[in-house]
């Protein structure tokens, strides 16, 4: 795999300060297929420089040739994305046709979004005797997570592009040859020197020192809710702009009235999907006690379907915490229907889909985020039963209902505490927000709303 030994910092790949280096591991077969530079604070340092030089001049660009330069990059990465999804499959393991579909295809989509966005938002309005300017929040720090490598700089560097602000991105270990690529893309695309920056390097080192940097405006970031609960606590402390996209533990809520196998089947794939690793999957599934029995048969038929067609985790450490839960789950009293924490081959970090009945709502299982193949289902004697168990984690990120009436599915949904909810199997809508209620996060990502997160408001009084 093609790999940058620099950081691309001002418009060109520079040496890194320090000796240190990351390798790359394709989960799939456990070899290294590459190494990056492991960023210091000096390596931090220098990109926030470049981004803080190249403010003025992006934030002064008219909005329409900000959106050119969007559309530049979104064509780059249309005519890259079968590059694109080699490599999410080198460095994170998922199969091509997922890689090529979502990893590759959902990207473009959200970069195509701010390109219209930025061409057609109101960046001044006038209210009563106000001129009121939306003007960007300044330089950005952009820590990510690789889950999904490319989405989740893609869902913070356009809007932030599309604002007039300048980037400093910290990508995940796991996969920075995908942000490498990114990087090379915004060069292609005319994104002018110092605008984006990529420093690659370990959280605690290159992240923390990105993130606790004084002359950074916004820490915009998506990992989990411990380090973003740091990461919070840090800009708190420096009265410093924050956006956090945390973790999930979703609930699909499966009324009696709803298509049952559908409902199941949807919900299955939905956990299976990247090998469980979304952060807004349901991997709490809530089904009537009278119907349990049915929807627990078809799930372990549906995630037995899958056996070796998902992917690996990514790496072995997350394979071993994915293991870890599913042995807690069994010791703490829930059925196992499918897989189980055994290893399902000799290479690569691969985790059986497993399916848990029986499953209560104290459980660990039920409560904590997986991140990893594992479904639980769980039984509800009525609505306010249903909603009760939906509600009662720390996260609100996502959910799923199901209904015959679609009036009803809403009602539903309209009582839960979580920032989307997909109704009888709704499609993934790159405009709408994205984000979490209570601990899952703060701020929206995508659309709009995502925007609004990199803009702040100055009034004119005439
Ligand atoms: P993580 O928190 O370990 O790492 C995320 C990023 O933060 C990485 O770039 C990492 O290098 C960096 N980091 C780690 N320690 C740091 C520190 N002390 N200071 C600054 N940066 C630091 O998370 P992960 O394991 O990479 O990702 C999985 C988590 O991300 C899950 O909890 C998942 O739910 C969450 N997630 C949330 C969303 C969302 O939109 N809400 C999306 C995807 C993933």
């Amino acid at each position: 795999m093609k790999a940058h030994d620099g950081m691309y910092i001002d418009g060109a790949w520079r040496p890194a300060a320090g000796r240190d280096a990351i390798e790359v591991v394709n989960p799939a077969d456990e070899q290294v297929i590459a190494t990056v530079p492991a960023g210091t604070a000096e390596d931090v340092d220098a990109a926030v420089r470049a981004a803080r030089a190249a403010l003025p001049g992006w934030a002064a660009t008219p909005p329409a040739e900000r959106a050119a330069r969007l559309t530049a990059l979104r064509d780059v990465l249309v005519a890259r994305k079968d590059e694109i999804a080699e490599t999410v499959t080198a460095e994170l393991g998922s199969p091509l046709a997922f890689s090529q579909a979502v990893h590759a295809g959902v990207p473009i989509a959200v970069a195509g979004s701010y390109a219209d966005l930025a061409a057609t938002y109101a960046f001044e309005e006038k209210v009563g005797n106000s001129t009121v300017h939306h003007e960007p929040v300044g330089v950005v720090g952009a820590i990510t997570p690789w889950n999904y490598p490319l989405h989740q700089i893609v869902a913070k560097a356009a809007p932030a592009l599309a604002a007039g602000c300048t980037i400093v991105l910290k990508p995940a270990e796991d996969t920075p040859l995908t942000a490498q690529l990114f990087a090379e893309a915004a060069h292609e695309a005319g994104i002018p020197a110092g605008v984006l920056n990529l420093v690659t390097g370990l959280g605690p080192v290159a992240g923390q020192a990105l993130a606790e940097h004084p002359d950074v405006d916004l820490v915009s970031f998506t990992g989990s809710t411990a380090v973003g609960r740091r990461i919070g606590a840090t800009a708190g402390a420096a009265v410093k702009r924050v956006a956090l996209e945390l973790g999930g533990k979703s609930a699909n809520v499966i009324l009696p009235s709803a298509d049952l196998a559908r409902a199941v089947n949807v919900g299955v794939a939905n956990v299976m999907s990247n090998s469980g690793q979304t952060c807004s999957a349901w991997t709490r599934m809530l089904v009537h006690r009278d119907q349990y029995d049915e929807a627990v048969e078809l799930a372990a038929t549906a995630a037995a379907k899958y056996g070796d067609r998902i992917g690996p985790v990514v790496n072995a450490k997350q394979r071993a915490r994915v293991r870890g839960y599913i042995e807690k789950g069994i010791a703490e009293g829930a059925r196992l229907v499918a897989g189980g924490p055994e290893a399902p081959c000799e290479k690569g970090y691969f985790v059986s889909p497993t399916v848990f009945a029986d499953v209560t709502p104290d459980m660990t299982v039920a409560q904590e985020e997986i991140f990893g193949p594992v479904l639980s289902i769980l039984r509800y004697d009525d609505e306010d039963d249903a909603l009760r168990i939906a509600n009662g984690t720390v996260y609100g990120l996502a959910g799923a209902v199901w209904a015959a009436d679609e009036t009803e599915a809403v009602a539903f949904a309209r009582r839960m505490d979580t920032g989307q909810v997909d109704i009888n199997g709704g499609r993934f809508n790159p405009l709408a927000p994205f984000g979490g209620y209570k601990q899952s996060g703060v701020g929206r990502e995508l659309g709009a709303h995502g925007l609004t997160e990199y803009l702040q408001t100055k009034s004119l009084q005439f």
